[in-house]
C-alpha cells in the first residue's frame, strides 16, 4: 500500500473515523490541503470526531455539500505500513476499522497542540547570600548536568519549597526556559558493552543480530529454560537494531515485570526506554505516542497494545513469554498480540523474536514446520541448575479436612526455614475460598448478575464475583433458608492458605502475592523487591509469581493443587498446566542452591503430570500436537467462537438456533458449526450468553465465510454478537 497522495484544498477525500460506523466518510480537504494518513478532526453531526485521511473520496455525494475537514492535527501522518497493518488486522479479527483506529489512537489529547511548560536550569549568576536550601538547589541542578527540570522535580530533589527556587530565579542563579511538554526520551547507547556471553548465547545472539542486519522479515522462536539468558541474548538484537537507527519494541505479559526490565535496559544501554501500559500516566502516554511517531523514542517496553503505536521505523519486536495468555485481548477487539506482532513485522520487513521457556503449541508447530527459525538455550546461566521435580501423591497423605498442605510438603518447608532459604507455595486462586455454602440448606452464594459463584475475600471482608467484579458484604444469614451463622467456606484460595501457613509455621515471615492485594503496580513491585531481598520465608502466590521474577533465595516450590488446571473442557488445558507448572518450578534454585519442586496431585499417573515431572518437553509437545492434529483443532485446524448475549434468554437461544440453521456459507468452505449451547458462564452482568463454535480446515477462507454467515440473520438491537478468531478461552 504505497499510495500517499497530496490533496489540494477542496478536493474530495475519504476519512476513517473512530466512530462506530460501517463505512468511511467523504470530506473536502481543508485549507492548506492534506496528505493520505493525516490525522484530522472533522465534524459529524454536532460533534468533532477524530479520523485519518484514508484516500481519495468515493463520490456519490454532491461535492458542493461536503463539509471541509475541520483541522489537520499536528502529528506525523499515519504511515502506509500502519494503514495496511490495521486493514489486515481488522480483516483477520473480523473487527470494524473504526475499532482498529481507536486502538491506534489511544493517546490522550492527541488533537491538542503541543503545549509548552516551564523548566529550570542553572543560570550564570551566584546568589549574594548562600543558604543551605539554596545550595541544595544548585547542587541538584549540577546533578542534572545542564538538563532542564520541572519546578516540582527540582524542589523535590533539593528538598526545598518552590519559593526557594523562585528566589534563585530572581537572582539569576537559576533561569526559566520554555520547552515542549512532550520531550524526546534520553538516548540509549547501543554500543555500550553487554555481558560476556556463553558459547550457546553467542550463537543465538549472532543469529538474531544477523536477522536484524538483513532488514528483512523473519520470526525466531527463542527457547530456553528460565534463567538461561534469553533476555541477555535478545538485548543483543535490540542493540543491533538501535545501532541501525531503527526502533525496537519489547512486549511483556505483565505490568509488574516492566519495572525490573526498565532497570535492566538502563544498565545495558545507559538510559531508560519509553513505557506503554495501563499503569502509565496520561501525560507519559501522550509523550510516548508522540515520541514514537516522531522518532524521539528508540525503544518501547510495553503491554500488548504497544503494538499499535505509530512507530516511525520499527525494526524489531520481542514478545517475551510468548505463550502467555495475557497477549490475547479478551474484550473489545479480540486479537492476539503475538500473532499481530508477526503480521506487523511481515508488512514492515522487521524481525520478531518470540521468547519462552515453554512455548505455545502454535509457535512450536510453526517452528516445526519451518515457518519460524528456532534457537535453543539448553542450560541455565552459571551454576544454577534446574530444580528436581517430584509428585506428592495426595491419596496417601494424611490430611484432615479443610487443610491443604500435606505433611510431606510441610516437612520440606520446615527444612527450608531452618536453612534460611525461601519457599513458594503456589495456588492459582485468588481470595479466601472459591465457594461459600450454607451448611443448613446447601445453598451456594452466587452473583446476582452472573452464573458464577461468589468468592470470599476476607482481606476485603466481602464476596466478589470474579466475572463482573460485583461485590457484597459477607452475609451472616443464608439468603436462601435464612438460617443464621451456617455459611461456611469450601475449598482454598491464597488467603485461606495463608491462614493455614500461619498456623503451621507461626514464626515464619509470610508474604502473599496476589494481584488483588496490591493497590498499584508500584506497591506490588515494592513487595517483589522486598521478597527478593529475603524479606519473607514463605511466599504464597497466584500465577502472578510464575512470570519471570527473580527470587535468588528461593529453593522450594510447592504446588498446592497441580490438578487444578486439568479440569474443564478447555482445548489448551494440558498445554496450560504444563507451561504453568514448569514456569512455577523454574522459580526455584536460580543462583547457587539447587531447587526442588513438589507437586501435590491426586493423579500422579496423568500423562500431563508425568510429562511435567520428567521434563520431557519434546515428547509432550509431540503427543499434544498429535492429538490436536487428529481432532483438527488449532494449530492444525481453525476455530472461531461466536458469543451471542442478550437480556432475554429465549431470544438469544432463538437467534443462536437460527444462525446454526443458516450455515450455508460455512458449509461452502467445508466448515462445521457446533451449538448453540449455553456458554460455560451462561450469564454475565445480567446478559444471557450462548456460544457457537465454528471449525474449519487450516486453509479455508474462514473470515469471509463468517461475515456472509452472520449477515444473513437480522440481529435485534439489544443482542450483541462477538466473533473470536482463534479463541484462547472458552468461557
Ligand atoms: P531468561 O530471560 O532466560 O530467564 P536472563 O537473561 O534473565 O534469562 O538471565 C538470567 C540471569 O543470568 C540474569 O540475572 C542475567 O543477567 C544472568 N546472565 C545470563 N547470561 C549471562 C552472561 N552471559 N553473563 C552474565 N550474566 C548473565
Ligand atoms: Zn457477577
Amino acid at each position: 500500500m504505497d499510495d500517499t497522495c497530496h490533496f489540494a484544498p477542496g478536493e474530495r477525500v475519504c476519512v476513517l473515523t473512530t466512530q462506530p460506523l460501517d463505512r468511511m466518510l467523504d470530506y473536502r480537504a481543508p485549507e492548506g490541503g492534506c496528505v493520505t494518513g493525516a490525522f484530522v478532526e472533522c465534524s459529524l453531526g454536532p460533534r468533532l470526531v477524530l479520523g485519518v485521511v484514508w484516500g481519495p473520496g468515493e463520490g456519490g455525494f454532491d461535492a458542493a455539500k461536503l463539509r471541509p475537514i475541520a483541522r489537520v492535527l499536528d502529528v506525523p501522518p499515519m504511515r502506509d505500513e500502519m494503514r495496511e497493518f490495521l486493514t489486515r488486522a481488522a480483516a483477520y479479527t473480523v473487527t470494524p476499522m473504526s475499532s482498529m483506529l481507536r486502538l491506534a489512537t489511544r493517546s490522550p489529547g492527541l488533537g491538542n497542540p503541543q503545549s509548552m511548560r516551564r523548566l529550570y536550569q542553572r543560570g550564570g549568576a551566584e546568589p549574594d547570600r548562600m543558604t543551605d536550601a539554596r545550595a541544595r538547589v544548585l547542587d541538584a541542578l549540577d546533578e542534572y548536568a545542564g538538563m532542564p527540570v520541572t519546578q516540582s522535580e527540582l524542589s523535590e530533589a533539593a528538598g526545598v519549597t518552590p519559593s526557594v527556587v523562585k528566589g534563585l530565579v530572581k537572582l539569576g542563579a537559576v533561569i526559566e526556559v520554555e520547552a515542549p511538554r512532550d520531550s524526546a526520551y534520553p538516548r540509549l547507547d547501543p554500543h555500550l558493552p553487554g555481558p560476556e556471553l556463553t558459547e550457546d548465547q553467542t550463537t543465538a545472539a549472532g543469529a538474531l543480530t544477523a536477522g536484524v542486519a538483513s532488514q528483512d522479515y523473519g520470526t525466531t522462536l527463542l527457547r530456553g529454560v528460565t534463567g538461561s539468558g534469553k533476555t541477555e541474548v535478545y538485548m543483543e538484537a535490540v542493540a543491533a537494531c538501535l545501532a541501525q537507527g531503527r526502533q525496537a519494541l519489547v512486549l511483556l505479559p505483565e505490568i509488574a515485570l516492566t519495572a525490573e526490565f526498565l532497570t535492566r535496559v538502563e544498565a545495558r544501554f545507559g538510559a531508560r526506554p519509553a513505557e506503554w501500559h495501563s499503569g502509565v500516566t496520561m501525560t507519559e502516554r501522550r509523550r510516548c505516542w508522540r515520541m514514537v511517531a516522531e522518532g524521539g523514542a528508540q525503544l518501547v517496553v510495553g503491554a500488548r497494545s504497544a503494538l499499535f503505536l505509530p512507530f516511525q521505523h520499527l525494526g524489531l519486536i520481542i514478545v517475551d513469554e510468548e505463550h502467555d495468555t495475557s497477549y490475547k485481548q479478551e474484550d473489545g477487539v479480540l486479537y492476539n498480540a503475538r500473532d499481530m506482532a508477526v503480521l506487523r513485522a511481515s508488512i514492515l520487513g522487521a524481525q520478531v523474536v518470540l521468547a519462552s521457556a515453554t512455548p505455545s503449541l502454535e509457535s512450536w508447530a510453526n517452528a516445526e514446520a519451518g515457518k519460524y527459525a528456532r534457537l535453543t538455550l539448553a542450560e541455565r546461566f552459571g551454576p544454577a541448575i534446574l530444580p528436581e521435580m517430584r509428585a506428592i501423591d495426595m491419596r496417601v497423605e494424611d490430611l484432615p479436612g479443610s487443610r491443604w498442605i500435606s505433611p510431606t510438603l510441610q516437612r520440606a518447608v520446615t527444612d527450608r526455614i531452618r536453612k534460611g532459604e525461601q519457599s513458594l507455595l503456589f495456588l492459582n486462586r485468588r481470595g479466601y475460598a472459591p465457594v461459600t455454602i450454607c451448611r443448613a440448606c446447601g445453598h451456594q452464594i452466587g452473583c446476582d448478575h452472573c452464573d458464577a459463584r461468589m468468592v470470599e475475600h476476607r482481606f476485603l471482608k466481602r464476596l466478589v464475583c470474579h466475572q463482573c467484579g460485583e461485590t457484597k458484604p459477607m452475609p451472616t444469614v443464608c439468603p436462601e433458608c435464612e438460617v443464621e451463622d451456617k455459611l461456611a467456606p469450601v475449598g482454598p484460595g491464597v488467603e485461606r492458605l495463608a491462614e493455614e501457613v500461619a498456623g503451621l509455621f507461626p514464626d515464619a515471615r509470610l508474604a502473599v502475592l496476589s494481584s488483588d492485594l496490591f493497590g498499584s503496580a508500584r506497591a506490588l513491585k515494592a513487595a517483589i523487591v522486598q521478597i527478593a531481598e529475603g524479606g519473607a520465608d514463605i511466599i504464597i502466590g497466584t500465577q502472578l509469581v510464575a512470570k519471570g521474577h527473580n527470587f535468588p533465595k528461593l529453593t522450594l516450590v510447592g504446588v498446592i493443587d497441580a490438578d487444578l488446571g486439568l479440569q474443564g473442557s478447555d482445548l489448551r488445558a494440558a498445554e496450560r498446566t504444563f507451561q504453568l507448572m514448569r514456569q512455577v518450578a523454574g522459580r526455584a534454585g536460580r543462583v547457587e542452591q539447587p531447587g526442588e519442586a513438589l507437586l501435590q496431585t491426586f493423579q500422579p499417573e496423568h500423562p500431563v503430570i508425568r510429562a511435567i515431572l520428567s521434563g520431557a518437553e519434546e515428547p509432550f509437545w509431540k503427543a499434544e500436537a498429535d492429538e490436536r492434529r487428529h481432532a483438527g483443532v488449532p494449530p492444525y485446524g481453525r476455530l472461531a467462537g461466536i458469543v451471542l448475549s442478550a437480556p432475554d434468554v429465549q431470544q438469544v437461544f432463538d437467534i443462536g438456533a437460527a444462525l446454526a440453521r443458516a450455515d450455508g456459507p460455512l458449509r461452502r468452505i467445508g466448515a462445521q458449526v457446533y451449538g448453540p449451547a449455553p456458554a460455560p458462564i451462561a450469564r454475565i452482568r445480567g446478559r444471557h450468553r450462548v456460544r457457537l463454535l465454528v471449525k474449519a480446515d487450516k486453509a479455508a477462507p474462514l473470515q469471509a465465510a463468517l461475515i456472509d454467515w452472520v449477515a444473513q440473520v437480522k440481529l435485534p438491537t439489544n443482542l450483541r454478537l462477538s466473533i473470536d478468531i482463534d479463541p484462547q478461552s472458552f468461557y
